[in-house]
């Protein structure tokens, strides 16, 4: 298609392109109306601690629904809706849900489990993360479900705390005090200073997939290894978790387990699905 003189269009060689080019500004502007429609649900992906297998809660992520396009995943619509600003109700939303959630399982099972308290893990948007009312959004969901915030534990990109200065670290802090837990996602990818770490109020890191893959292949790489020994180290000297994402095999879980990681996430497990499919897991047997 031919470029129209003096305007400041995009050039779209291909039809693929064009069409690409059209669901992405079809489903930005879908966005507010699927949300007030319900389009949204919430997959829950079970969190297994690595020494004894059992489960002690689970992440939330979310999918839409979209009445043309069928399931589409987080990565199709979640940076549209944080350019948009739609992220700040969508994530209210998914965070309001998923701690009811977390308050229907701890009334199953109890608030506790054999690996420490039964928690929901949630997803936090950097946008969400410099968004005034998060702290009263959050205290006001736990309150209003009646759920000690030791049930949840709030996940949020390395990248998005490189550099952070202290007036984006500052809800973060509060609600680490209130017993939110805070989590370090996607760890390792960011290029973040390691001596960091102690100023950031998280208690959990995730390690990356890209660390899990590299355990596929044995002997795994011998760089990788000493890497994440020293991550794994470095973590439980400053009181930090180790949670590892992507675990696909039973020969990665066993590698991670014996270089410390302390609990993880991934298809070997199960893959994210409907709540109910917790209960099939071994969260009772965990409790007993
Ligand atoms: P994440 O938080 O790092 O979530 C882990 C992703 O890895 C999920 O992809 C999950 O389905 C996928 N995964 C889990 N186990 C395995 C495995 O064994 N192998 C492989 N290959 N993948 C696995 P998903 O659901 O597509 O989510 C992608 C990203 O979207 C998430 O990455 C998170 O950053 C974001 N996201 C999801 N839900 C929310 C949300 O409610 N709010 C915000 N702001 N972001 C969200
Ligand atoms: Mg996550
Ligand atoms: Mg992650
Ligand atoms: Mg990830």
């Amino acid at each position: 298609r031919a470029k129209s003189a003096g305007g400041n269009r995009f050039e779209l060689a291909d039809p693929e392109a064009d069409a690409r080019v059209i669901t992405r500004h079809g489903l930005t502007t879908a966005l507010p109306a699927a949300l007030e429609r319900g389009e949204f649900f919430i997959e829950y992906q079970p969190l297994v601690h690595l020494g004894d297998g059992s489960v002690h809660g689970a992440e939330a992520l979310v999918r839409w629904l979209h009445p043309q396009h069928g399931v589409l995943g987080p990565d199709r619509f979640i940076p549209l809706a944080e350019h948009t600003g739609l992220i700040v109700p969508l994530g209210r939303w998914v965070l309001e849900q998923s701690v009811r959630q977390a308050r229907a399982w701890r009334e199953r099972y109890g608030e506790t489990t054999a690996a420490g308290p039964l928690r929901i893990n949630v997803n936090l948007s950097p946008c969400q993360l410099a968004h005034p009312g998060l702290v009263q959004d959050t205290v006001e969901i736990l309150e209003r479900t009646g759920v000690a915030p030791d049930a949840l534990c709030l996940e949020v990109t390395e990248s998005a705390l490189i550099g952070a200065d202290d007036d984006l670290l500052k809800p973060l802090r509060r609600l680490a005090e209130m017993g939110v837990d805070i989590a370090l996602d996607d760890f390792g990818t960011g290029y973040s200073n390691l001596a960091n770490l102690r100023r950031l109020p998280v208690s959990v890191l995730k390690l990356d997939r890209s660390f899990t893959q590299s355990m596929q292949q044995f002997p795994a790489d011998p760089v990788d290894l000493k890497i994440v020994e020293g991550i794994v180290a470095l973590a439980h000297s400053l009181d930090l978790a180790v949670t590892v994402e992507g675990v696909e095999t039973g020969a990665q879980a066993e590698q991670l387990r014996i270089l410390g990681c302390d609990t993880a996430q991934g298809w070997y497990y199960a893959r994210p699905g409907p709540p109910e499919r917790l209960h099939e897991l071994a969260l009772v047997d965990a409790t007993a």
